[in-house]
């Protein structure tokens, strides 16, 4: 089941009405709202050429931040049409309500390869409640829907899901952009029928989080290996110590039954034989949010149960290496969830030794190495191994829906071939 995508389109002088992900970081500098990192306007790019180039009258839909429903100006989309104006080269005119008789003036009267881009979609509240009403006063703006928002597209909201269905409706085609096309594409097609072997490396805080995922992917994948703190609700479900670590002692069942899953279906499942720990130092101070800081003493290597005094942080070297010679090995690897606290650079190397394997198999065995997750990805481009990956999404909580196997409803929507 392919999904249309904007290749497949014909948007000679129509309104196209895209969704993007413009939900970038901005800050304030002299009274003015800049953008600190526009990774994600220049992501659009290529969607956006395409669609001009084919004539089409562009009318960009996006949301910034969380103004609750109205009008809030630090989270106005004004810097980011400028920002376009910028990378396009050429003016892109701004409606200062998303819907109302402006922004139809300015979608009818666009020329052919025109660009509009509306004001934050999250200004109204029939936004996020996606309210058909509201969704009716978007698609009065356009003749064919584009979702380039994956990140988004696991929220039913009027910009990602209400409006494409009545453009829909009214026999509009609904497609992909070119950045949708890729998630889909990867984080979907590309696991159903993956090159073996298929090693799946799950980490994060939290088996809670991820039990969906593991659960499905017990289904495809040849190895799965585990780390991050979710591996000591493993431990704990094993009868081992744990110390002061992160665990979720309701999950030692959750655990327990995807151990189960796993031999039941030949997949080998490795937890970690060795724990990077150290013990935790109350400063007395407090951070932004109220809560106590840690230091952290006396880091260490410990194998078994964990001290009393001390919290896990991440896979040990032992661990690091035997999963790295697992994943040389790999012919696909899907990576979710860092392996430790990577933030802090005592505990990150189990994670960067396991970032290099990836992109060893990736330039080596010609594996497709695919990340997911958005601490993940940033774990990814810490280690400075971003580019040698073959995809890294960037849908963030999308992204894990996704994995689990949801559908999500801005993809449901679009159109099929
Ligand atoms: P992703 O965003 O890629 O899906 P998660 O949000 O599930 O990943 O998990 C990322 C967080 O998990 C990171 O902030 C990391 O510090 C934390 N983490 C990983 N391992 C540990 C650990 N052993 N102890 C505490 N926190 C950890
Ligand atoms: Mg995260």
């Amino acid at each position: 089941m392919a999904k249309l995508t904007v290749r497949d389109l014909d948007v000679r002088g129509k309104r196209v009405l895209l969704r993007v992900d413009y939900n970038v970081p901005l800050e304030e500098r002299d009274g003015q709202m800049v953008i600190t990192d526009p990774t994600r306007i220049v992501a659009t790019l290529p969607t956006l050429r395409l669609l001009m180039e084919r004539c089409g009258r562009l009318v960009l839909a996006a949301h910034l931040g969380r103004p609750r429903g109205k009008p809030e100006p630090a989270m106005s989309l004004r810097p980011i049409g400028l920002k376009l104006h910028e990378l396009l080269g050429k003016p892109v005119e701004f409606a200062d309500d998303c819907t109302g008789a402006h922004a139809e003036k300015i979608a009818a009267t666009l020329k052919d390869g025109g660009v509009a881009l509306l004001e934050n979609v999250r200004f109204h509240p029939g936004e996020e409640k996606n309210d058909p009403a509201f969704a009716e006063k978007l698609a009065r703006l356009a003749d064919v829907y584009v979702n380039d928002a994956f990140g988004a597209a696991h929220r039913a909201h009027a910009s990602t899901e209400g409006v494409a269905r009545i453009i829909a409706r009214r026999g509009g085609p609904c497609a992909a952009g070119l950045l949708m096309e890729r998630e889909l594409k990867f984080l979907g097609e590309e696991l159903e029928n993956p090159a073996r072997p298929f090693v799946v490396i799950l980490g994060g805080a939290k088996v809670s989080d991820k039990i969906k995922v593991i659960d499905r992917l017990l289904e495809k994948a040849d190895t799965i290996l585990i780390g991050g703190a979710m591996a000591y609700t493993f431990k704990l479900a094993h009868g081992e110590k744990t110390g002061k670590s992160l665990v979720e002692p309701d999950h030692r069942r959750t655990a327990l039954d995807a151990e189960a899953k796993a031999r039941k279906r030949n997949v080998n499942f490795q937890l970690p034989v060795d724990v990077v720990v150290a013990s935790p130092v109350n400063t007395g101070k407090l951070n932004k949010k109220g809560k106590p800081v840690f230091d952290y003493a006396d880091v260490r290597t410990v194998k078994g149960d964990i001290p009393e005094d001390a919290e896990g942080f991440g896979i040990g070297p032992e661990t690091a290496a035997r999963y790295a010679e697992i994943i040389r090995g790999a012919r696909t690897v899907l990576w979710n969830g860092p392996l430790g606290m990577f933030e802090d650079a005592r505990f990150a190397e189990g994670t960067n030794v396991v970032a290099r394997a990836v992109a060893d198999a990736t330039r080596r065995n010609g594996a497709k190495s695919i990340i997911g997750g958005g601490d993940s990805v940033k774990a990814i481009n810490k280690a400075g191994l971003g580019d040698q990956v073959t995809f890294m999404s960037t849908g963030g909580g999308a992204s894990l829906e996704f994995l689990e196997g949801a559908v999500l409803p801005g993809v449901a929507t679009l159109s099929e071939k």
